[in-house]
């Protein structure tokens, strides 16, 4: 807290704090990792798993864009079929249809099931997601 409150002091010395309003989205609940604690997930194939559809991702966002918001946080489960293309392309729609729109999303786990998947280094697939329009990376303090 100490570092962090310094790095913060030297970054900002006007010690001006501000804030913005955004909302978080599951992109599935579709997960393999079965973290013990974890009520959210379901297997492959059970009867409530879901991918989240563009028609909901536009309901959510024009409902954020409406509420003052700016910022779409998504995650989700380590899919096993959703691989970088999966993420790739829905960012490339995201941000076609609302430039304005701030991705922060997919977590390190995230990004290291999707690097497994697909045989890339961790740097590789940031690459190719900030390419797609990924803006920052919750969890990680990564802003590209
Ligand atoms: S990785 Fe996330 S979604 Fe998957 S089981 Fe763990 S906490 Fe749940």
């Amino acid at each position: 807290m100490y570092v962090g409150n310094e790095l913060r002091k030297r970054h900002k010395p006007d010690n001006k704090v501000t804030w913005i309003i955004d909302r978080n989205v599951n992109t599935t609940n579709v997960c393999i990792a079965n973290c013990k604690f974890c009520n959210f997930y379901r297997i492959p194939g059970h009867a409530e798993s879901y991918i989240t559809d563009i028609e909901q991702y536009k309901t959510k966002i024009e409902e954020t864009f409406r509420l003052g918001g700016e910022q779409l946080l998504l995650q989700g489960g380590h899919h096993p079929d959703l691989g970088l293309k999966f993420y790739t392309d829905l960012f490339r729609q995201l941000k076609k249809l609302y430039p304005a729109l701030k991705l922060h999303s997919l977590g390190p786990p995230e990004i290291a099931h999707i690097a497994k998947l697909e045989g890339k280094t961790h740097t590789e697939v940031l690459s190719a997601l900030k390419e797609a329009g990924l803006d920052s990376l919750p969890g990680a303090g990564l802003k590209f």
